[in-house]
């Protein structure tokens, strides 16, 4: 697994971990695949759904698909479970875990798109809460895909997803963007642009 997104999580910008950081990373990368049930369903639709067309976040992104997927994936439950674990007995290692775990299924639903869907040309996946879009949209998303009878992902009325390595995106078909910071809500203020990076997988 590319280290890279986990330092990134971690906060390590411009310096790079000690060694002892270093081997926790390393049992939690081991750990996070261990127990992590990677599951990841889509369905493709080739019009825009109503809460989309309502903000500019989803047209623009959507602009010059020919169609788009809605996407969901989840790393599954035991990883909630070693991760509250770790709250309660280990500080240190809980962050690492949590940084490591969101980083992993990030890998594995990148992977996925690329290696295993059946479609050439595909966009980044773009997650409800990016460009002024709402991050309760996800709940939307959910109900199209019935992500609770096939990955067990349920929420909280926050809107947060139980198992919590849980993600819900839309992929474009046939435009091939790349992620940007544009319409980010934390621009201006942002501690990965200040520190002449990005937040996610350039
Ligand atoms: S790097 Fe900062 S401004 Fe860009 S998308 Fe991430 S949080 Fe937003």
């Amino acid at each position: 697994m590319n280290k890279d997104l986990i330092l990134k999580y971690l906060g390590y910008r411009k310096s790079m971990p000690d060694a002892m950081t270093e081997k926790l990373i390393d049992e939690c990368i081991l750990e996070v695949k261990s127990i992590s049930k990677f599951k990841y369903i889509y369905q493709e639709f080739k019009e825009p759904l109503p809460f989309m067309l309502e903000n500019e976040g989803y047209m623009k992104y959507l602009s010059g698909a020919t169609s788009y997927l809605l996407v969901a994936t989840t790393l599954g439950i035991d990883v909630d479970r070693r991760l509250s674990l770790y709250e309660k007995t280990d500080m240190t290692k809980s962050v690492i875990f949590d940084c490591t775990a969101s980083a992993y299924i990030e890998e594995m639903a990148d992977n996925y798109e690329k290696n295993n869907l059946p479609y050439k040309n595909l966009s980044y996946r773009f997650c409800p809460g990016y460009s002024n879009t709402s991050f309760l949209d996800n709940m939307k998303i959910a109900k199209y895909l019935n992500v609770t009878k096939y990955l067990g992902i349920s929420f909280l009325s926050s809107g947060l997803m139980v198992p919590l390595k849980s993600m819900i995106g839309i992929v474009g078909i046939g435009n091939t963007k790349r992620r940007s910071c544009e319409g980010c809500l934390r621009m201006g203020k942002c501690e990965y642009r200040r520190d002449g990076t990005v937040c996610y997988k350039e």
